[in-house]
């Protein structure tokens, strides 16, 4: 069956994508993926942050199975329970006091550019420019393009859409000089994690949320990929202590049914107004009613805590393998289960493919890093067929 299907993949899908690792799934269940040929895999990267509760999880399949056979869409011209609950969860669970539903990450994000430019317009303050990161990601439309401090993201498609600019992270002195009189908002990741897992400086974070307080410019979090309890907190604000003006979310807040969310604070969110925003299919029944279920495993299952303590369980075991192995691995960085693992250069790419063989999924961030995000309810047990594995290729494979 692989095999027809690349065959397909190349005569049909556009590149984007190259040569992908040569594996497809017919099925899930908790952390296993199950291959057309058979082989089990352990699914350590969680679809990129997405499967927070694992595959197939019973709950949640039956939610929304349930509301399948109810109803998928009606669009935004009607009241909508599941979007009007959803946004209540995410209010009473978080410092944001409205929400607003889009279909992906970078959409979430681009409604927080418009949310932030908006609210400068409204008040007749001419305020326009969004300053981000270096080594940021922010999504592949135009404008998170621009936003992304990444230059080999940008170059294909500039000119960029204007009023983005990037600084060094964890450089105080560079917001100072970066900002104008025009700066309407500083877009952040608290723990970038495309890049490879880098966790900001908390002091950095709380002196840049003071800053923005200080100068009227909206601070905004990108927790598309850190949000849903990732980092052992609904939000990685929570744990560096700090309040966003406005924070967007996507991957695990469906657990794979496509969804993102912009959260705000009052005073910014009352900018939008009729005829201002809008979406499609943003928030519909289907996509709400995973949000829900999410947050009802969340908390029945008690996710954040198993989140923090597996996440520190992981990397006391993986900083355990480092002074084992101090020239192979240089760092274990992290909160709670979104780690990176960062490797010798030049033995990197083949302790991913050493992991990939021993059926553990991982990404490898910039050819250096390995991400790992599995499921919020992963076990005790699954870290050690992982620490095992990691183990293994270290000392058979390079
Ligand atoms: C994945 C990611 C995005 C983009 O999300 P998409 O759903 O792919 O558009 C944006 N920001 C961060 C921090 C991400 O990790």
């Amino acid at each position: 069956m692989l095999e027809e299907i690349k065959a397909l993949d190349k005569e049909y899908y556009m590149n984007t994508f190259g040569e992908r690792l040569p594996v497809t799934f017919t099925h899930g269940e908790g952390m296993k993926l199950y291959a057309d040929n058979g082989d089990v895999y352990y699914d350590f990267l969680g679809g990129i942050a997405v499967n927070a509760l694992g595959h197939s999880h019973p709950k949640f399949c039956e939610a929304l199975k349930n509301q399948v056979d109810k109803l998928l869409h009606t669009s935004s011209l009607y009241y909508i329970e599941n979007q009007a609950k959803l946004a209540e969860k995410l209010v009473r669970s978080s410092c944001a006091d409205k929400a607003f539903f889009c279909n992906s990450g970078a959409e979430a994000n681009e409604g927080a550019f418009k949310l932030a430019k908006i609210y400068f317009y409204k008040k007749g303050i001419d305020k326009y420019e969004i300053i981000s990161l270096d080594h940021s990601f922010h999504g592949r439309t135009l404008a998170t393009v621009a936003a992304t401090g990444q230059p080999h993201y940008q170059a294909p498609y500039k000119p960029l859409t204007p009023g983005f600019s990037q600084i060094k992270p964890n450089d105080f002195e560079a917001v100072k000089d970066a900002v104008t009189d025009k700066t309407a908002a500083i877009m952040v990741e608290l723990i970038q994690g495309e890049s490879g897992v880098h966790p900001m400086d908390i002091e950095y974070a709380r002196n840049l949320r003071q800053f923005c307080t200080d100068n009227g410019i909206l601070l905004i979090v990108d927790e598309v990929q850190t949000g849903m309890g990732r980092t052992g907190k609904l939000f990685a604000h929570e744990l560096y202590g700090i309040e966003p003006d406005i924070f967007t979310c996507a991957k695990a807040l469906g657990n794979g049914v496509p969804i993102g969310a912009v959260c705000a604070k009052a005073e910014v969110a009352k900018a939008f107004e009729p005829g201002d925003h809008g979406t499609t299919f943003g928030g519909n029944p289907l996509s709400t009613a995973a949000g829900l279920a999410v947050f009802s495993a969340i908390e029945e299952e008690n996710l954040l805590e198993n989140a923090d303590e597996m996440g520190k369980i992981f990397r006391k075991k993986l900083n355990g393998l480092k002074s084992e192995f101090p020239d192979e691995i240089l760092d274990v960085r992290g909160e709670g289960l979104l780690i990176g693992i960062e490797l010798k250069p030049e033995i990197a790419k083949s302790v991913f493919n050493g992991l990939h063989n021993r059926k553990m999924l991982t990404s490898l961030c910039k050819g250096l890093t390995i991400r790992v995000a599995p499921p919020l309810n992963i076990t005790e047990n699954e870290i050690d067929l992982f620490i095992k594995a990691f183990k293994a290729t270290l000392k058979e494979d390079i």
